[in-house]
């Protein structure tokens, strides 16, 4: 099997194909495996996978497990609503937990390596074609490979997408800036990081979390870029920074020059698609469904992708071949992601909001019971593997929560 690309969902599809017996080859087109940016979210969904995988004790030796996420107003800084982490991680089974990117992609690559995966760097893919047999894929330099299967985990200007839709990334005209700074002393020191804080504001919102143990504090500073909407095509530069924070309070002001101003990330998705499979080629992570990050679930999604069809080749190879493991892929994952990707937009235009709006949007948030986990319940449960067990969203289901007084003794 040939997989391509070697970004998060790449290795996380790879290693999931290994450990079912299978011998899989990743062809990455940078000269060394490696991860850009700074810190990312995993939620009980994910973390669940890695539990699965025997890999969720190093992750969580990488990261940090916070006790709350608290959504704050970026503009007058009050509170706005919360998840109690420890009651989230009883009533998924498994912790919501903090890591820098670059860990999570070398704890990956490190099982890949540990499972014998033929990981190859500085091999850019620059077409995919169905055969008599499987796939190909053609490399830069002329060079065919061939394989059974091919799984196009090339991200979001995906190579093999063009197999099966003509369309774009769509531009949101928000821009990211991120910064990891050492909390041993400064103003990073006198942050809380035992939570997860997200500050929404009118056009911007600023994310802060602790990383490696304590060591770091990642914070995010996202906005709509003027120079975006007025069509420009250098947007998204630092002079924009800094105004678009204008209005924010004084922590949120205060954590802008911790930013790196010398790259930044300008975001896209793309509308939804509901056929990823073509033959024997199938996508997977963003080449398949690039989200916006407002609900964190991008990397998530990647490896969910990667988990589910290890799970399906192990029920279905044996019996149906891969025809029938990726059309029970092609099954379930595309309607879970694309719930994903429409709510990742909303949810931005809730953040985002200013005015008469975002008053509403705050006396709505602040009503929120903490305990009422309807918004998440479809997202953080165990990954479907078949449409059927897929959960409604925004209809709480039966797990184990109650709330904390309920629960004395249950750990956390
Ligand atoms: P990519 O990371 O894009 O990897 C693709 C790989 O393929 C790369 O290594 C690339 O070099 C290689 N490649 C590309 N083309 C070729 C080719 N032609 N030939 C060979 N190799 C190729 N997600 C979360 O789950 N939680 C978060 O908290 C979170 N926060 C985010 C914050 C920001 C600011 C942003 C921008 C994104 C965030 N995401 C988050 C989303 C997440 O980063 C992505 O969804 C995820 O990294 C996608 O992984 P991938 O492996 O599918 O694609």
């Amino acid at each position: 099997m040939i997989v391509v690309g070697g970004g998060i969902g790449g290795l996380g599809a790879a290693y999931a194909l290994t450990r079912r017996g299978l011998a899989v080859r990743v062809l990455e087109r940078a000269a060394a495996f490696g991860e850009v940016g700074a810190g990312i979210q995993l939620a009980p969904n994910c973390t669940r996978i890695l539990d699965d995988y025997g890999l969720l004790d190093e992750a969580k030796s990488l990261g940090v497990l916070p006790d709350a996420m608290i959504m704050r107003d970026a503009v007058d800084g009050t509170e706005l609503t919360r998840l109690d982490l420890r009651d989230l991680e009883r009533r998924y089974g498994f912790p919501y937990l903090v890591i820098h990117r670059s860990d999570l992609h070398a704890m990956l690559l490190r099982a890949c390596e540990r499972a014998g995966v033929d990981l190859r760097t500085s091999q850019q893919v620059t077409a995919c074609a169905n055969t008599a047999g499987g796939a190909s894929v053609t490399l830069a330099g002329g060079r065919v490979e061939e394989a059974r299967v091919v799984i196009a985990a090339d991200g979001l200007h995906s190579v093999a997408r063009k197999l099966l839709v003509d369309d774009e990334p769509v531009s949101s005209a928000y821009v990211a800036y991120r910064g990891t700074t050492p909390t041993a002393s400064g103003r990073a020191a006198e942050v809380d990081l035992s939570e997860v804080v997200v500050y929404v504001g009118p056009r911007c919102h600023f994310v802060h979390y602790g990383l490696r143990g304590g060591e770091l504090l990642n914070q995010v500073a996202v906005f709509e870029s003027p120079k975006a909407r007025a069509g420009e095509e250098d947007w998204g530069t630092p002079d924009e920074l800094d105004a678009a924070f204008a209005g924010t309070c004084d922590f949120v002001r205060g954590g802008l020059p911790d930013m790196w101003r010398d790259r930044w990330w300008r975001m896209y998705d793309r509308d939804p698609i509901m056929t990823w499979v073509d033959g024997s080629i199938a996508l997977l992570g963003d080449a398949a469904h690039p989200p916006l990050q407002y609900i964190a679930q991008g990397a998530i999604m990647a490896i969910e992708d990667g988990w589910v069809l290890g799970e399906q080749v192990a029920r279905h190879l044996g019996d149906g071949g891969w025809p029938a493991v990726l059309a029970a892929y092609q099954a379930v994952r595309p309607e879970h992601c694309r719930r994903v990707v429409t709510t990742s937009r909303a949810w931005g235009e809730l953040w985002h909001l200013d005015g008469l709006a975002r008053r509403q949007r705050n006396v709505l948030l602040r009503e929120r019971d903490t305990y009422d986990y309807a918004f998440v319940d479809w997202l953080y449960g165990p990954t479907a593997l078949d449409p059927a067990d897929e959960p409604p969203m925004f209809t709480p289901i039966p797990l184990s929560s109650a709330k904390p007084d309920a629960l004395t003794g249950t750990g956390g």
